[in-house]
């Protein structure tokens, strides 16, 4: 059964694995870092947030110092689709930012009644959570 975890990230209880929710690629262990089966792009940040004043006249221009931080960027490597970004320090490992208890998370739905579904990403709705074929 797939778990959505974010808008584009999803967890396979039955295999245990990250999963891409757009295109269902293997994205690895879920007892592991999702950003390992990524692909990831080292921005540099003054790309992204380009410098307000002329860097030739002024030292400090407001844009982020490359020498000091550095922005990744991880992608499916399935579909392409950006996953998540984050601000780091140059040489800076991947952060773990999402550490799963997948023993946890399977008593969790294996208690659910069955069709149980948590709408997120594109496909939120008004109602929290929805059970097929139920009224509820
Ligand atoms: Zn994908």
């Amino acid at each position: 059964m797939p778990i959505p975890m974010t808008e584009y990230l999803e967890i396979d209880l039955e295999t245990e694995r990250w999963r891409c929710r757009r295109c269902a690629h293997d994205l690895g262990s879920a007892r592991g870092n999702y950003k390992e089966g990524t692909l990831v792009y080292d921005r540099d940040p003054t790309e992204i947030h380009r410098p307000l004043i002329d860097p030739v006249r002024y030292e400090f221009t407001f844009a982020p110092d490359p020498a000091w931080c550095r922005i990744l960027e991880f992608y499916c490597p399935g579909c392409g689709t950006q996953i998540e970004a984050e601000y780091l320090p140059p040489g800076h490992p991947p952060t773990y930012d999402m550490q799963i208890d997948v023993d946890a998370l399977k008593a969790q739905w294996a208690a659910r009644p069955p069709g149980t579904v948590i709408p997120l990403g594109r496909d939120v709705t008004a109602e929290p959570l929805r059970v097929s074929g139920s009224n509820q």
